[in-house]
């Protein structure tokens, strides 16, 4: 039986159970989620898309950017009317997650 290659950082090598299907699978496979406690959601992709098919390619772009993000990516479009309103958006999603 040959041996398992050493893994050199650990770090990178982080996994999580997903919490639909059970299976421990590395951070990556796990969507991104900025609300969530470790950053990602609580589902792995596979579930995630077989459970929302049609919200997977709907997704607002401007959704994945932070406030301070998107002040700077709107100001660069030139939608100066839309910046405060885009975070008041966020920080009322931010307080009701509390
Ligand atoms: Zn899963």
């Amino acid at each position: 039986m040959a041996p398992m290659p050493q893994v050199e950082n650990k770090e990178e090598q982080r996994t999580k159970v997903c919490a639909s299907c059970g299976r421990e699978l590395p951070l990556s496979h796990f969507p991104k989620h900025r609300l969530s406690i470790d950053g990602h959601m609580r589902e792995c992709q596979d579930c995630r898309r077989r459970h929302n098919p049609n919200k997977a390619s709907s997704v607002n772009p401007l959704e994945k950017f932070t406030a301070r993000e998107l002040m700077h990516e709107l100001g660069q479009r030139g939608y100066k009317g839309e910046i405060t309103y885009t975070e008041v958006k966020v920080h009322k999603m931010r307080l009701s997650e509390m």
